[in-house]
């Protein structure tokens, strides 16, 4: 018989919160729920990476109907679809959530919303973007998103409010980034031809002086990646999920 490493990880390397656990992580998903499974594994991933052998991440997750939400957002009715976002995030606290994720870039358009029905901190995804631009050094971003996140200030100006400025597609480019996400990826459907399109759109926003690409739609990195870009890209989900778990493997305290 061979003796093999421990499947566990020394006590020292686990994080000293006043628990001794990681904090749990309150997942609000669904929207879509193909983003959300990257959510999840990317997740599990980090935390293997960072303990070792067989740990995994503490997650709560809840996984909406896309289609009520969808509806929501096509008929303009914000305020319902946030207090939907609300109830759920405030059950989520309730069951044990110490930090919550809105797994979708969009639907930050009712981050206050949420944020303001629970007592425990929501990672916001725009802050969590510009910290990794900014750590890039990069000043000017160009934004790829569904055509609220392009076209409406909140996403945008809270970028900008981190001393960004934030380039987005024309008008022809803006509605086929946006009809993409939604009658594909969304639906789990990934094309060649809308990589092809993501790459020109790409490449007119570098040539108008991208220095960054935010693939800001938790379902774009389901498409484009690094290679295809000319100038960094910052893969929204990926960004999202590891500032969750720094704030799930860190000692109690704010996050
Ligand atoms: N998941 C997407 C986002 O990050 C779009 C779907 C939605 O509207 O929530 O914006």
């Amino acid at each position: 018989m061979t003796t093999s490493a421990p499947l566990t990880s020394p006590a020292s390397q686990l994080p000293s919160g006043t628990t001794g656990r990681p904090r749990l992580i309150g997942m609000l998903g669904g929207m879509s729920w193909e983003s959300t499974a990257q959510y999840y594994r990317l997740a599990n991933e980090l935390v293997r990476e960072r303990l070792g052998g067989l740990h995994s991440a503490r997650i709560l997750l809840a996984s909406l109907d896309f289609a009520e939400i969808e509806r929501l957002q096509a008929a303009g009715e914000w305020g319902r679809a946030g207090q939907v976002l609300a109830e759920e995030a405030a059950r989520l606290e309730l069951a044990g959530a110490e930090v919550l994720l809105l797994c979708t870039n969009t639907m930050h358009k009712v981050a206050d919303q949420v944020q303001a029905a629970i007592g425990i901190p929501l990672l916001h995804l725009a802050d969590t973007t510009a910290a990794a631009v900014q750590a890039a050094g990069l000043g000017t971003v160009g934004l790829v998103a569904t055509a609220y996140t392009m076209e409406q200030d909140f996403y945008r100006d809270r970028l900008s409010g981190h001393g960004l400025r934030v380039l987005v597609p024309d008008a022809p480019d803006r509605a086929e980034v946006h009809r993409v996400i939604y009658e594909e990826l969304c639906l789990g459907v990934v094309r060649d031809e809308s990589r092809e399109v993501y790459r020109q759109v790409i490449e007119r926003l570098v040539a108008g002086g991208a220095e960054g690409i935010v693939l800001g739609c938790t379902e774009i990195e389901l498409l484009v990646g690094a290679e295809d870009s000319p100038v960094p890209v910052f893969p929204t989900t990926r960004l999202h999920v590891e500032a969750a778990v720094d704030a799930s493997l860190t000692a109690a305290g704010p996050v």
